[in-house]
């Protein structure tokens, strides 16, 4: 083993970073270790407002270096397998790391090469994507330069993926681009699930929004291929038949899976996600092991939300386990959160946690959507991501009540 720490994260992204200086403002001297091969750090929630020409891509990129908490090893290399059975990892370098206490934050993976076609169209001939940094720009200059009377094609994979909510924010953006520009376009959702959201209360209002914009809803519709020189997209329905439909643009959600390594080890659950109990975050199989953001089973919407809410529960647990005691009380509910941009100058915030149960944190009903909320998206939420949770804070602000539905 070349090197043995306390406590080693696996990922320094939203979690990683954001347990790490929880762990730390709880206890200053802490020895942790984040494994993190990125340079950058990027604010993924913005690839939406980059998408929509609400935001500019460079303010979603920042220094890795600038948010490593100081008092930790970076180690700037991934982590090729875990043996939690020997309390070590080993990186892709060969190198073995050990640990007291491991915390798993280690995101999940976009396969882009799942879609026949669609890496060799990517960013061009009208394809684009907000899921990543790069091509969330491109995003943009396909709704500027929809044809009049043009086809635009929006697709959602299976679930899970990150931001649920994020394949239909940007359709609500594009179509009050083209209505404020007087440009017609036929838009049209195809979205391998049955509704247009998880939630149904949420899902009812955002059939309204959908109605508003004349867009048409495809349900159970799988985007498998893509033809980007003769524009063509083909979608597979669940019996097997397939539809193909042409595009001037098409932006692609792509389906998304837990990092191999971790479907590898003996971490993974139910398809490869590491499995942990759904409110302790602790791991199922190993007791020094917790995991939490997009790469665990828990049932929750993978969001940033989420993880504001998971990482102080995490902390807890492990410094619990610490002082040698069994558990903690601190628990996770389920909370995640989904700001819909349904246009310029507008959102709706989902919000809600295990159990689809309904919550709201501003004592307002949840489901309309609302221009007060729009300096909250594009203002407030990068501020507190970069000041708040990846500072490991937990502003104890009220808890979301839940909204009595009619
Ligand atoms: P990440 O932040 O993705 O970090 C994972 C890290 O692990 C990465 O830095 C990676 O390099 C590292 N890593 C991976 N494998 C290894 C390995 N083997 N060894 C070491 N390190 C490794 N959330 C919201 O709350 N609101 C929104 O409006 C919202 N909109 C979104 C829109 C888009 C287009 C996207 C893409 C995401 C959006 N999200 C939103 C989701 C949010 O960004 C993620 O849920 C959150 O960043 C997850 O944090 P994480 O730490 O689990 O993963």
């Amino acid at each position: 083993m070349s090197k043995k720490h306390t406590i080693v994260v696996v990922g320094g992204g939203t979690g990683g970073i954001g347990v790490a200086n929880a762990l730390l403002n709880s206890r200053a001297n802490l020895d942790i270790a984040i494994i993190e091969p990125s340079e950058k750090h990027y604010y993924q929630p913005g690839w939406t407002l980059v998408g929509g020409g609400e935001m500019s891509a460079a303010s979603t990129e920042k220094d890795m270096a600038d948010y490593i908490p100081k008092q930790v090893s970076w180690v700037k290399d991934r982590v090729a397998s875990f043996q939690p059975q020997l309390n070590e990892v080993v990186l892709s370098n060969g190198d073995s790391i050990g640990y007291d206490y491991l915390i798993v934050a280690a995101g999940l993976v976009i396969d882009w090469q799942k879609i026949e076609g669609l890496e060799q169209t990517l960013g061009k001939n009208g394809v684009c994507s907000n899921y990543r940094y790069d091509l969330a720009p491109y995003t943009w200059q396909c709704i500027q330069r929809l044809p009049e009377g043009g086809k635009a094609l929006f697709t959602q994979p299976p679930m899970p993926i990150k931001c649920a909510g994020a394949p239909q924010k940007i359709l609500y953006l594009a179509a009050d681009h083209w209505q404020r520009n007087e440009t017609s376009a036929e838009i049209t959702f195809c979205n391998q699930g049955g509704a247009m959201f998880g939630v149904p209360y949420y899902a009812q209002a955002l059939d309204k929004i959908m109605d508003s914009y004349d867009a048409e809803r495809c349900f159970g519709e799988n985007l498998s291929a893509i033809d980007g020189d003769n524009k063509a997209a083909t979608f597979t329905k669940a019996d097997g038949e397939t539809v193909t439909r042409s595009f001037d643009m098409i932006h692609v959600v792509p389906p998304q899976s837990a990092p191999q390594e971790i479907q590898n080890s003996e971490l993974a659950g139910d398809g490869g996600w590491m499995a942990v109990d759904q409110h302790s975050l602790r791991s199922t199989k190993f007791e020094n092991v917790w995991g939490l953001g997009d790469c665990t089973s828990t049932p929750n919407a993978k969001t940033a939300a989420a993880v504001r809410k998971q990482y102080p529960v995490v902390a807890a647990g492990v410094l619990a386990a610490i002082d040698g005691k069994t558990d903690t009380t601190a628990r996770y509910d389920g909370y995640g959160g989904c700001p819909l941009t349904t246009a310029k100058g507008k959102m709706l915030l989902a919000e809600f946690r295990y159990g689809g149960e309904v919550l709201s944190s501003f004592g307002l009903d949840p489901a309309k959507e609302r221009g007060i909320y729009w300096p909250i998206k594009t203002k407030l939420f990068p501020w507190m991501y970069w000041n708040v949770i990846l500072k490991g804070k937990d502003w104890k602000l009220p808890a979301a009540k839940p909204w009595k539905l009619d």
